[in-house]
């Protein structure tokens, strides 16, 4: 199903959909957001926050688990644990910050440079 991209991860990962009408409502309510960081994990649910220009949270944690009323048992349980984490990116607000400041954010936020 997914198809492997040439180019960086970070490009290649972009909001789904369903994804995307979420982050808009969480950068509707961060005025302060320069950006949503998205975390999958691999059992369907979704981690988001809202991120400042300075890396800082914008917005509290958001979970939640499409076409559910809450999230699965076992991120009740652990809170969404880094290990179940599959995938994780940055949706940028429209224009993006340059690609340095970009990389200060993810280093900030999530520990590294995405993946190649
Ligand atoms: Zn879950």
């Amino acid at each position: 199903m997914k198809k492997k991209a040439p180019e960086l991860r970070k490009k290649a990962l972009k909001a789904e959909k369903r994804e995307q009408a979420m982050i808009e409502g969480i950068l509707e309510g961060s005025p302060d957001a320069i950006g949503v960081v998205v975390i999958r994990l691999e059992c369907g649910c979704r981690k988001m926050a809202a991120v400042a220009k300075d890396g800082e949270p914008a917005s509290k944690i958001i979970m939640y688990r499409d076409m559910a009323e809450s999230i699965c048992e076992k991120c009740k349980q652990d809170n969404g644990a880094f290990v179940r984490v599959t995938e994780s990116f940055i949706h940028w607000v429209d224009p993006p910050p340059s690609d340095e400041e970009q990389e200060i954010i993810y280093r900030k936020v999530l520990g590294s440079q995405p993946a190649h």
